[in-house]
């Protein structure tokens, strides 16, 4: 192998540059992901362990190495365990990939109107709702806190469902393609209690939540200020005017007109 210089008692060659290169690429990915999560404190423990023990091998330490690779087994199991739903999220990024876009059907543009209509009915009354569209998995999980409705979606049933005397407008509703699936349903609430120094309230954590944990758009109308907001991938979008939230809504529900690998490489790649 071509030899390009010497450390000590390393040696470097192009191989091993490329190798560390494609590393340390990795590693960046996944903490560009992961940042801004506790988890990404935690992963920062296992790469510092991790380096270590490659340290430590190189050294021919035999007994360090055995004990730093204890360590970064167990490290590793418990951050599973520990992380679940932000590893589920990069997972659901990673699977949500044109080549499966293309089983699923395209009605995008007609819900994201009768969405959008919706919305700004129940916003002009002051009726809070909170709306969540599924992407790729479905959420049964969640559907299952709620109440079965599975009926196709259509104006007057939102509005009615999250009229504030009816027995079915509190918790969230949960749509899947053009399918009101349930009712009432209970989501996970995000960790996040303000943004930008403004209180988030339990309707707008909840909508957030899921789309931390879940391939979902979650879609929010304040009962307080009639504001509308959509929580994306983790992050919640506030005062959304008719257009965006049409735009915004026919561009996160579209699942078959970008079969792009450019995009499917965005994506990916975490570079929105
Ligand atoms: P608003 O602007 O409409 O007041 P908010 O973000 O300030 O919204 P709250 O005033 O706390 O939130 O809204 C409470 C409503 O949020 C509840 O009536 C309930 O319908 C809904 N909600 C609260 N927690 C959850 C949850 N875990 N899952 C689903 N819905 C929830
Ligand atoms: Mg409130």
């Amino acid at each position: 192998m071509t030899e390009l210089f010497k450390i000590g008692f390393l040696t470097v060659s192009l191989f091993d540059l490329l190798d560390i290169m494609i590393v340390s690429f990795v590693i960046y990915k996944l903490y560009r992901i992961i940042k801004g999560t506790i988890a990404a404190q935690i992963f920062l423990g296992l790469i510092l362990v991790l380096f270590l023990s490659f340290l430590a091998q190189a050294a021919e330490f035999k007994a360090f190495g055995w004990m730093l690779k204890l360590i970064t087994d167990i490290w590793v199991i418990a951050f599973i365990i520990l992380f679940q739903p932000e590893i589920r999220r990069l997972l659901l990024i990673l699977g949500r990939n044109p080549l499966l876009r293309m089983f699923v059907k395209n009605d995008e543009k007609n819900l994201a109107d009768i969405l959008t209509e919706t919305a700004f009915e129940l916003s002009q009354n002051q009726h809070g709702a909170l709306i969540v569209l599924v992407r790729t998995a479905g959420i049964r999980g969640i559907v299952e806190t709620g109440e079965v409705i599975n009926a196709r979606v259509n104006k007057n049933l939102l509005r009615s469902i999250f009229f504030p005397r009816s027995p079915l407008h509190d918790g969230a509703v949960i749509i899947k393609g053009d399918i009101i699936e349930a009712a009432r349903c209970t989501l996970p609430l995000s960790t996040e209690t303000d943004i930008n120094g403004e209180t988030l309230g339990m309707r707008h954590r909840a909508g957030l939540g899921i789309s931390e944990t879940a391939d979902v758009v979650s879609l929010i109308v304040s009962e307080e200020t009639g504001g509308i907001a959509l929580a994306i991938d983790g992050k919640l979008i506030k005062g959304l005017s008719k257009e965006t939230l049409k735009s915004q809504l026919t561009k996160n529900l579209k699942i078959t007109k970008d079969i792009s690998w450019k995009s499917f490489f965005d994506q990916t790649l975490g570079k929105k």
